[in-house]
């Protein structure tokens, strides 16, 4: 198992696989799991097994889950390298729960590093976005204007005016994620509504310099932005992605959701060809911290229940072609 894991890490793309305990709402309703977690990497489906390199995670803590490689990915950061984790799962399966956590431990551990390196000056910048229905909006401001995307000779692309805050400590973070919160629920009708067809992406930009450079000729930032992204639930996608459909103008599917699908299967494969980064905002966006360099994690969530199996399979079926 450990050697399972450790070639995990050294692949280009780390696909964890999270399996959320049922709910007091789904017992009361005498809802049955069919899975069920036995050891790092096997899944049993009605007492069936389901054996893949992928490491499976009970019902554990999210720190878990952070230390079993998720915290690699996004640590990458510090090192001036750009990277990206995804939570993928159907609405309800534990993306929100998974994502923020790890977001926290995230945070905690660079203001750590900030601590730990008193020899450079760093900058740790917070910014959070939504994509719903193709049009980005800024989760820091009340402002509901859609943002545009631009392309920026240097920094490539960009958000034109999305609001980035300088983190000054764990308060701060809260703080922040709370006003994320309160405006990703307007305008949402029931719950779960608005997020199950959105995406949200916090993003954390770290900017340090050697100290005894600074303000002089020689003086060298070292800038990276490690992006977490709360996907739409796949059941907006999963069907297309499955049968390998076409994204057709006007269909009830998600476009930034199906192209990830496509940019991740390619890339997973060594990335041969054309990607088409451009195909969706999402992609667009997190292009830079997807291709090249960059590191990327996804944590694929599963509900228990037995309601949900197609949900559950189609998204192990994501997992194993991320892979
Ligand atoms: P999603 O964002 O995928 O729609 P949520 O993260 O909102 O799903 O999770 C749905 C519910 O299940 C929430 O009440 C959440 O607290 C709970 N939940 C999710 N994952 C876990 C877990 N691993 N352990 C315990 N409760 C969980
Ligand atoms: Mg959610």
């Amino acid at each position: 198992e450990k050697m399972q894991m450790a070639s995990a890490r050294e692949e280009k793309i780390l696909v964890l696989v999270r399996l959320r305990p049922l709910s007091d709402k789904e017992i009361v309703a005498n809802e049955v799991a069919d899975w069920e977690c036995i050891n790092d990497t096997t899944i049993l489906y009605r007492n069936t097994l389901r054996e893949g390199s992928t490491v499976f995670r009970g019902d554990n803590a999210t720190m878990e889950v952070y230390e079993e490689g998720a915290k690699e990915v996004a640590l990458s950061v510090v090192s001036g390298i750009n990277s990206s984790i995804f939570a993928y799962g159907q609405t309800s399966s534990g993306k929100t729960y998974t994502m923020m956590g790890i977001t926290e431990y995230t945070v905690a551990d660079i203001f750590d590093h900030m601590h730990r390196h008193e020899e450079r000056a760093f900058v740790l910048k917070f910014s959070a976005i939504e994509i719903y229905n193709e049009a980005i909006r800024d989760l820091l401001s009340t402002d509901s204007t859609p943002l545009r995307l631009l392309d920026d000779p240097e920094k490539g692309t960009v958000v034109e005016k999305a609001t980035e805050e300088t983190l000054k400590n764990w308060d701060h973070l809260k703080e922040l994620l709370s006003i994320c919160e309160a405006q990703r629920r307007i305008g949402e009708t029931s719950l779960n509504e608005k997020s199950s067809r959105s995406h949200q992406i916090l993003r954390l930009t770290i900017e340090s310099s050697a100290r005894e450079f600074l303000g002089k000729e020689n003086s060298t930032t070292l800038s990276a932005t490690v992006n977490f992204v709360d996907l739409a639930g796949s059941e907006r996608a999963s069907q297309a992605l499955s049968t390998g459909a076409r994204l057709k103008e006007g269909c009830h599917i998600n476009r930034s959701l199906l192209t990830l699908g496509t940019v991740i299967r390619k890339l997973s494969k060594g990335r041969q060809g054309h990607i088409n980064y451009r195909d969706s905002k999402l992609t667009r966006l997190l292009q830079p911290a997807l291709g090249g360099n960059a590191r990327t994690a996804i944590i694929c969530t599963l509900s228990p229940a037995r309601s949900h199996v197609e949900q559950t399979r189609n998204t192990l079926l994501f997992a194993c072609c991320a892979k």
